[in-house]
């Protein structure tokens, strides 16, 4: 990965701005050749013996904890939504934060 193009992902992350990554066309065909390989399926779910087909690419090792890792390929793994979710279970944190903040009121 070039030296460049790291500074510009970690300042990306710290300035929250992620989106801007998954719009280079480095990561869009990173994403194909992922979804390719695992045949358009969930990973996860076909690991249960399920076919569920893929909605999006994971980070295994996610983006803000290695951005090092962002456009290597046996770092990605397709899974859908309901996967995707519950390989994330800060997102789940913070948005029950915002419920409460919201329940406040
Ligand atoms: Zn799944
Ligand atoms: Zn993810």
């Amino acid at each position: 990965m070039k030296k460049q193009f790291q500074a510009k992902l970690i300042r990306w992350i710290a300035e929250d701005n992620l989106i801007r990554f998954y719009h280079l066309s480095q990561w869009r065909k990173a994403r194909a050749m992922q979804m390719k390989i695992d045949n358009n399926e969930c990973q996860v779910c076909k690991a249960e013996g399920k076919h569920t087909p893929a909605e999006m690419v994971h980070h295994i090792q996610h983006v803000r904890d290695n951005p090092m890792l962002v456009l290597v390929i046996e770092n990605l793994l397709s899974l859908c939504n309901v996967c995707h979710n519950k390989e994330h279970p800060e997102k789940l944190l913070l948005n029950q934060k915002k419920f409460t903040n919201e329940e406040r009121w």
